[in-house]
């Protein structure tokens, strides 16, 4: 899955919205996060091989350490506490474990029967990207439920807050229609190398956007200003 990780990261900031949505988005996509480290150090394996389901043309084949349920769960646990322990805020911190944990749910609905339990245990998954207008309706659906609520429950500060949000939810779009209907890539360590960098830039951006929204407990200065006015006007 891709952009419905995106998804389920914009919906938790409606449960915890002490946390940044770029802290949300690291614990959702932190599997996938791991994954191009591992590639990279050559701990996991990938091969190009077209057709291996209808949406991608990548064989998942080995990714025991970053993609299996055992270890999601103890990173669950780790990136929670480490946050709890600098940030004091419960939400925040049940919001990220919750989010890495997402991830495994949302891969096993979408690969093929690749996702382990624990590593180099049996293998599992429903195949949803067998089908190219399931992978869509579904990975759509999730990700407009996740941006509406991240909508309703902030607001923009300035115009950084507005248009940083929907140019960044324009381009996961694109990326994710051009990732499937764009020539398949022919080299692991390139996939590997876009990916992580990709992942830095799109945390950063959401965490920077994320600072010049206001997350509904707090009330905007203009709208302070109004309070205060009508206070003095019923004082006078
Ligand atoms: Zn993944």
């Amino acid at each position: 899955m891709f952009i419905g990780h995106f998804g389920i990261a914009f919906g938790l900031k409606r449960w915890a919205p002490r946390a940044s949505l770029g802290e949300l988005i690291a614990a959702t996509t932190w599997a996938d996060i791991l994954w191009t480290v591992f590639l990279l150090l050559g701990w996991e394996h990938a091969a190009v091989s077209v057709g291996d389901t209808k949406w991608t043309p990548l064989s998942l084949y080995d990714y025991p350490w970053s993609h299996s349920l055992l270890l999601l769960a103890i990173w669950a646990f780790v990136l929670a506490t480490f946050y709890k322990t600098w940030r004091n805020d419960w939400a925040g911190a049940l919001a990220i474990a919750f989010g890495v944990i997402s991830h495994w749910i949302l891969d096993w609905i979408t690969h093929r029967a690749d996702m382990p339990l624990v590593p180099y245990g049996r293998k599992f998954g429903l195949g949803l990207w067998n089908s190219i207008p399931a992978t869509l309706v579904t990975e759509f659906a999730i990700f407009f439920a996740g941006v509406a609520l991240y909508a309703w429950s902030t607001r923009p500060r300035d115009r950084w807050g507005r248009w940083g949000f929907c140019i960044y939810a324009a381009l996961l779009i694109a990326l994710f229609v051009g990732d499937r209907f764009s020539t398949p890539p022919e080299d692991i360590n390139g996939i590997a190398w876009t990916g992580l960098i990709a992942s830095i830039v799109l945390i950063g951006w959401a965490w920077w956007f994320d600072r010049h929204r206001t997350s509904g407990e707090l009330p905007l200065m203009s709208e302070l200003t109004t309070r205060d006015r009508n206070l003095e006007e019923e004082f006078e």
